[in-house]
């Protein structure tokens, strides 16, 4: 089975953007591969954050992740700090990789031109990023378009490494791309965010859910109920296609070109799937967070079963780089 590794920030509960553009399709491959799942909060502080509130926020995500389908019996789930060999082999790793590089990673230039004071980690984040992949020899990384220049230069780090200390040792990772589309905020401007205040938590109530949808943005030429649509530019028929089956997708889009529903019609639709999908995974989130000590358990197996894959990985570095063996005469 081939190994991939993905990772998700720790931002508190998922919203249903993170749900339908990574987890939901981190549930379906934890069955197809060999799947490591990390929540990366070392990643976390290359911006600025809050201290007091930075476990908790991850300890959420993991409940997050568990209740929207990771199994522990099927992938190994994980706090990347508590493996505490992604922070040695990120190091490693900044010895074969050019400043250069690191400079002209788009992401970095964009968060580099909102900040006052750019931090060293913000320009290694993506070393980081190789060193986590790398770290478990994983062939295959489940990533958005955005992430693609990033998996390029892991793959750049893994062949200077390679080229250097050990021919085809690391494997080149190569992009295992969402299917999902970007799902945009409920104001259908910019990306769902929880800093924006456009998104529905996962674990939200059915009248929550419902209260949200009720006002969110539709295609803009629907002026009254008998204007035709275009359900390609409408925000709604996205969520549609990531929670209604296929035949309610199918009529949604030919009653909105038909103008056979008013919007109000589509999004009531929309709302009785997405209650439906979601409400398994609210009841599991409730159980998850009435037992913290049992969410902690499963991270510490996960990690346990990490760090033995990492151990194996950071020795073989280790001898190829020349250091001296610790307890050696
Ligand atoms: Fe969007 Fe549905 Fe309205 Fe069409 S009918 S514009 S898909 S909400």
């Amino acid at each position: 089975m081939r190994r991939i590794f993905s990772g998700i920030q720790p931002s508190g509960e998922l919203h249903i953007g993170n749900y339908l553009g990574a987890v939901q399709n981190w549930v379906r491959l934890q069955t197809e591969y060999d799947s490591l799942f990390c929540v990366v909060d070392l990643h976390a502080i290359t911006q600025d954050y809050d201290p007091k509130s930075l476990s908790s926020l991850t300890l959420d995500m993991a409940v997050s992740l568990y209740a929207a389908g990771l199994d522990p019996d099927k992938c190994i789930v994980f706090v990347q700090s508590h493996v505490a060999e992604h922070t040695e082999l990120n190091w490693l790793l900044t010895s074969v990789t050019p400043l250069g590089e690191l400079e002209r990673q788009t992401q970095f230039k964009d968060k580099a031109q909102r900040q006052e004071s750019i931090l060293a980690g913000l320009l290694a984040y993506p070393v980081l990023q190789a060193a986590d992949v790398l770290l478990y020899k994983a062939s295959l990384v489940p990533v958005g378009e955005d992430q693609v220049q990033h998996l390029e230069l892991m793959r750049e780090i893994a062949r200077r490494w390679n080229a250097r200390y050990g021919e085809a040792y690391f494997p080149e990772p190569q992009p295992l791309l969402t299917r999902t589309k970007r799902v945009l905020g409920l104001d259908g401007k910019a990306k769902m965010s929880k800093s924006l205040g456009n998104t529905i938590g996962l674990f939200e109530s059915p009248e929550a859910i419902w209260e949200k949808l009720r006002p969110a943005a539709t295609d803009p030429a629907r002026v009254t109920r008998k204007d035709p649509g275009t359900p390609e530019i409408c925000n709604l028929y996205t969520l549609h296609q990531g929670f209604s089956p296929p035949a309610t997708v199918e009529e949604v889009a030919d009653k909105c070109r038909t103008a056979g529903w008013g919007c109000l019609d589509c999004k009531r639709k929309l709302a009785d799937h997405m209650i439906a999908t979601l409400a398994p995974m609210r009841e599991r989130a409730a159980a998850l967070k009435r037992d913290p000590a049992g969410v902690m358990a499963r991270l510490r197996a996960g990690a346990d079963k990490a760090r033995n894959l990492a151990r194996r990985t950071i020795a073989d570095v280790r001898d190829r780089m020349g250091f001296l063996k610790a307890g050696e005469d």
